[in-house]
C-alpha cells in the first residue's frame, strides 16, 4: 500500500514536475515569441518596409549619434542626399508595382557601394540618404558619389524593357557645411536641388548657395519640393446668394501647410511661383483637385455647386491652357458648367487680343469665366463687352469701406451698375459685416463672399457645412 502510494505520489510528483517543465517551457517559447515579435516590430519601425534599408527615423537617430562622436575625435562626416530623376515617369508609365521593383533594385545597388559603417537610408519616394562617418576629406565623398553614379549608370531591365535613370546628388560635409543634423540634411538637400538643375549629377554644398542671391533659388526649391511632396492643400471659400441665403458656390484658394512654419498664404508664395514658372505645375494641381473636389461633393449627391478657380498671369499666358483645362474636365468627369475661372483685371488687360480669343475658346468649352479684383486695374470699360466673361468680382478693398468711405460706396455702386448693363453676373469680396451686406442688397448686389458666412474653409470642413445645410440666416 504504502509501496503503492509511494510509487503513485512519485508519479503525481514527476507528474507535476513534468507539467511545470512543460508550463516553464512554454511560456519560454512564447516570451521568446514575443521577443521575436517585438524585435520585429522594432525593425520594421524603423526600417523601410519595401527595400528592407534603414528609414528617415533610423537614419537620424544614427547621424545624431555620429555627429556626437565626429564632434568628440574630431573627424569629418559626409551626408549625401540622393534622388533619382524623372523616377515619377517609370512609375507613370510602367506602374507602381514595377515602379516599386526598381527602387528595390537601386536599394541594393546603392547598398553595394558603401562600407558596412556607412548607412544607406530611403527617405520615401525616390530620395535615398547616405551618411558617411569618419572620412578624411570631402572629396571621399565624392568618390562614393561618383561610385554610386557608375553603379546606376548600367541600364535597367524591367518588364522586358531596358531603360536608364539618372540620380541627383547633394552632398555636405560635417564640420565645414554644418555643425547639426538639420543644417547638414537641409545643405545636402539644397546641393542635391542645385545638381538636379544644372545636370551635374553630384554637388558638394558651397556656402555660396546660402548666400542672399540664393534666396530666390532656395525658395523654388522649397516650393518645388512643396509640390513633390503634396504640402499644397486648397481651401474652399463659400459663395452665397444673398437672396436665397444658399451656397451657390466656393472658391478654390491654395495654402502650402509648411512642415515646420505652417500655414503659409498665397500673397507669400505665388509671386515667387510666378516668377519661376512654377505657378504653372502649380496651378495645374489646383485646378484638378478643385474639379475632382467639386465632382467629388456632386457625386455625394449635395446639391451641384460652381467652383471658381484663379489661374494667374503666367498660366493664362500658356499656349496650352485652353487644352489642359479641358484634359483636366474629362479626367475628373466634372460637367464644364460647374467650373469658374477667375483671371484678374491686371492680367485681362495686358494683351487684348489675346485675352478676348483665350477667353472665348474656354466659353466654347462651356466653363464660366470672371474677371476677378475688378476696380482696382485700369480696365477700359470699353473692352469689356468684348470680353466673353460671366461675372464681375468686385474687389474686397471697395467692399471693406462701403459703408463709410463714400467714394467707395460709389465706386461700388458703379460697378453692380455696370455689370447689369452688360447683363453680368455680380459678387463682391471680403464682405465682413452686416451694415456691408445690407448696403450691396439694397444695390442688387445678390452675391457675396466673405468672413461674415465663413472664412476660407478645408475641404473636409467644407463637406460638415454642406451637411448641416448652413445658409446665411444661420450665421
Ligand atoms: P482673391 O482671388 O481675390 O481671393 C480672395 C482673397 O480674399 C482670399 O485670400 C480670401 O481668403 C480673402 N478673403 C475672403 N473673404 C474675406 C473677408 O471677408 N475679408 C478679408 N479681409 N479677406 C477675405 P487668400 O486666400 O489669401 O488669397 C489671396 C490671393 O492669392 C487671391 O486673391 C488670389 O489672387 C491668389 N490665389 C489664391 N489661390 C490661388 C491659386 O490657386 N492660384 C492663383 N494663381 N492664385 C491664387
Ligand atoms: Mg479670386
Ligand atoms: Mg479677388
Amino acid at each position: 500500500m504504502t509501496a503503492r502510494r509511494g510509487a503513485l505520489s512519485m508519479t503525481d510528483e514527476e507528474k507535476s514536475v513534468e507539467q511545470l517543465i512543460k508550463e516553464l517551457a512554454e511560456m519560454r517559447r512564447q516570451i521568446a515569441e514575443l521577443k521575436s515579435a517585438e524585435e520585429h516590430l522594432m525593425y520594421m519601425s524603423v526600417h523601410d518596409a519595401l527595400t528592407g534599408l534603414p528609414n528617415r527615423m533610423l537614419f537620424n537617430d544614427r547621424l545624431h549619434m555620429e555627429l556626437a562622436h565626429a564632434e568628440r575625435n574630431h573627424q569629418m562626416l559626409a551626408v549625401m542626399f540622393l534622388d533619382l530623376d524623372r523616377f515619377k515617369l517609370v512609375n507613370d508609365t510602367l506602374g507602381h508595382a514595377m515602379g516599386d521593383r526598381l527602387l528595390k533594385r537601386v536599394a541594393d545597388r546603392l547598398k553595394s557601394c558603401v562600407r558596412k559603417s556607412d548607412t544607406v537610408a530611403r527617405m520615401g519616394g525616390d530620395e535615398f540618404c547616405f551618411l558617411l562617418p569618419e572620412i578624411a576629406q570631402p572629396e571621399d565623398a565624392v568618390k562614393i558619389a561618383k561610385k554610386i553614379l557608375k553603379a546606376l549608370k548600367k541600364p535597367w531591365r524591367l518588364g522586358g524593357q531596358e531603360f536608364y535613370i539618372t540620380p541627383s546628388i547633394g552632398i555636405a560635409v560635417y564640420p565645414n557645411d554644418g555643425q547639426d543634423a538639420d543644417t547638414l540634411m537641409k545643405n545636402a538637400d539644397t546641393a542635391m536641388y542645385r545638381a538636379k538643375e544644372q545636370g551635374n549629377n553630384y554637388q558638394l554644398y558651397t556656402a555660396e548657395m546660402s548666400d542672399q542671391n540664393m534666396e530666390r533659388l532656395t525658395s523654388e526649391i522649397a516650393l518645388r519640393r512643396a509640390l513633390e511632396r503634396q504640402e499644397f492643400v486648397i481651401h474652399y471659400q463659400p459663395q452665397i446668394n444673398t437672396e436665397t441665403g444658399q451656397i451657390i458656390g466656393m472658391e478654390a484658394l491654395v495654402r502650402w501647410e509648411h512642415p515646420e512654419r505652417g500655414t503659409v498664404f498665397p500673397a507669400e508664395f505665388i509671386p515667387y511661383a510666378e516668377e519661376t514658372g512654377l505657378i504653372v505645375p502649380i496651378g495645374e494641381w489646383v485646378l484638378r483637385t478643385a474639379c475632382a473636389q467639386n465632382k467629388a461633393w456632386q457625386d455625394a449627391g449635395f446639391p451641384p455647386l460652381r467652383v471658381t478657380v484663379n489661374l494667374s498671369a503666367r498660366q493664362f499666358q500658356q499656349k496650352d491652357l485652353v487644352e489642359t483645362v479641358d484634359r483636366i474636365l474629362k479626367e475628373t468627369g466634372l460637367d464644364p458648367r460647374w467650373l469658374e475661372l477667375e483671371i484678374t483685371e491686371t492680367v485681362a488687360m495686358q494683351d487684348v487680343e489675346h485675352t478676348i480669343s483665350t477667353l472665348r475658346e474656354l466659353r466654347d468649352l462651356g466653363v464660366r469665366i470672371a474677371i476677378d479684383d475688378f476696380g482696382t486695374g485700369y480696365s477700359s470699360f470699353n473692352y469689356l463687352k468684348y470680353f466673353p466673361n460671366h461675372t464681375l468680382k468686385i474687389d474686397k478693398s471697395f467692399v471693406r469701406d462701403v459703408t463709410e468711405g463714400r467714394e467707395d460706396a460709389a465706386i461700388t455702386k458703379a460697378i453692380i451698375a455696370l455689370a447689369q448693363n452688360l447683363n453680368l453676373k455680380v459678387i463682391a469680396e471680403g464682405v465682413e459685416t452686416e451694415e456691408q451686406l445690407a448696403f450691396l442688397k439694397r444695390q442688387q448686389c445678390n452675391e457675396i463672399q466673405g468672413y461674415l458666412f465663413s472664412r476660407p474653409l478645408p475641404a473636409e470642413e467644407f463637406t460638415r457645412m454642406l451637411e448641416k445645410k448652413i445658409a446665411l440666416k444661420d450665421r
